[in-house]
């Protein structure tokens, strides 16, 4: 099932040409309406009206999280205010938050790829759609909600919170879709478990999550324990907020709704464009929003495109499931390490809960220290002690091997590490009170 064929399916000759078209009058209205993006191509030395194919892309300026918090809070902006119908923020996981408004076009542009991302899920008209992403400034609530409702699905919006409420509804109302970040899934199919409810008996059958990284170790767990189809979708704030890309059923990387969103893979530290399959940070280029039209904008997550075609006959290219975001990539004794490859190593193992955190320290004058810990299994914390000995042993080593550097594993008790309602925090960087 496509929710639009037309587009979902074009042809590439035909995509590229829309895109070109596209590319071509959304610079131009930019390059007329913000003064940033006028200022930033004068610079670059470059006319709108000289866009002539789409490689003309990689000639433009890029734009930079920095460059929204500079213009702080509407200096981007490509309409009047009185244009603009509503004002989101961005989670601001990692500083000030970000704004970005839409107008009464956006919305329904957002309505559009948000009922495509519901749709590559099999949710219809008959569907019950629980949304535990948080509601307000954040994109994730009233985001996935539009989406719902432009499909004609039954819409929970409940927001992030209150999770054994949230459990009890989830079975009482029937919910046969859920949309929240992954680890708040987690969340519920725990709370469930100690309410003695069995998620997996539930009418529940595909979840949509997004908004953090995850890997696909997590995936299964969250699958088994809900009992469902656990689908990855993608989006940030500057670009739209979910619904930028979205997983079909066949679970092979997130269809880019491209007629909107022209992807680019860069060299995060050389900025320069990588090919196709090639591992590096996400560039997006929005092709038709009014309010904030962003050229080449610096995501700062890493993924790779697929351009293959896909099973499920949607022709657009696809992107690689997120291995982190370049904020979230720590350095420890000069190597670079993503949360995601802790989960994956962590997720092997037998006996330990897919609840951990990152811990980078440094004593004072001494190397860095990388410490995670992770939460044993209930019935593994009671048992004998040479067992967690051997549980501990088997996790560092497993870890030396994917890090390449030694981390100290701390055996946690279960619940020890907080939960998250939203976006789980994964590293603690205690060296920064090292640095100034
Ligand atoms: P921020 O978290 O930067 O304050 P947003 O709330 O707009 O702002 O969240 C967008 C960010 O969330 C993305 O840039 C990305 O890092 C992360 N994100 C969103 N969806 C996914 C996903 N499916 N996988 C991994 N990371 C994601
Ligand atoms: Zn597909």
């Amino acid at each position: 099932m496509i929710w639009n064929d037309e587009m979902e399916c074009l042809p590439r000759p035909e995509m590229d040409a829309l895109q070109l078209q596209r590319l071509q009058s959304r610079v131009r209205y930019a390059y007329e309406r913000v003064p940033f993006y006028r200022d930033a191509l004068n610079e670059a030395g470059i006319d709108p009206a000289g866009i002539s194919c789409l490689a003309d892309l990689q000639c433009l300026p890029f734009t930079r999280k920095n460059d929204f918090r500079d213009h702080y809070p509407f200096g981007l902006l490509a309409v009047p205010m009185d244009d603009v119908v509503r004002v989101h923020g961005s989670s601001g996981t990692t500083g000030k938050l970000t704004v970005v408004a839409y107008t009464q076009n956006d919305i329904g542009l957002w309505a559009e790829v948000m009922a495509r991302t519901l749709t590559c899920g099999g949710v219809t008209r008959r569907d019950i759609v629980h949304i535990g992403y948080g509601y307000g400034l954040f994109t994730g609530g009233l985001g996935v909600h539009y989406g719902a409702e432009r499909v004609g699905a039954t819409v929970i919006p409940m927001s992030s919170g209150n999770t054994a409420r949230q459990v009890m509804l989830l079975r009482d109302f029937g919910a046969t879709a859920i949309c929240c970040t992954p680890s708040y899934a987690l969340f519920l199919a725990e709370t469930a478990q100690e309410e003695g409810i069995d998620m997996r008996q539930s009418k529940l059958r595909v979840g949509f999550f997004g908004a953090e990284p995850w890997t696909d170790a997590m995936r299964r767990e969250i699958e088994e324990r809900l009992g469902i189809v656990a689908l990855d979708i993608y989006g940030l704030s500057e670009v739209t907020g979910p619904g930028v890309a979205s997983e079909c059923t066949e679970q092979c990387g997130m269809h880019i709704f491209e007629d909107h969103f022209l992807p680019e893979i860069v060299d995060p530290t050389t900025g320069t464009p990588l090919p196709y399959g090639e591992w590096g940070e996400l560039v997006f280029t929005t092709l038709t929003k009014e309010a904030l039209p962003v050229i080449r904008y610096r995501t700062g997550d890493i993924s790779r495109l697929v351009a293959e075609p896909c099973a499920c006959g949607r022709t657009t290219v696809r992107m690689d499931k997120i291995c982190g975001r370049s904020d979230d990539m720590i350095i420890v004794r000069g190597v670079n390490i993503f949360p995601s490859q802790v989960e994956s190593v962590l997720l092997r193992l037998k006996g330990v809960q897919p609840h951990y955190v990152i811990i980078a320290d440094r004593e004072r004058g001494a190397m860095d220290t990388l410490e995670v810990w992770v939460e044993v299994s209930e019935n593994i914390f009671s048992d004998q002690l040479g067992d967690l000995a051997d549980l501990q042993k088997g996790a560092e080593l497993a870890l030396q091997e994917v890090l390449g550097i030694s981390a100290r594993v701390k055996l946690v008790e279960p619940h020890r590490i907080e939960r998250s309602m939203g976006k789980a925090k994964r590293v603690i960087d205690r060296r920064d009170a090292y640095r100034s």
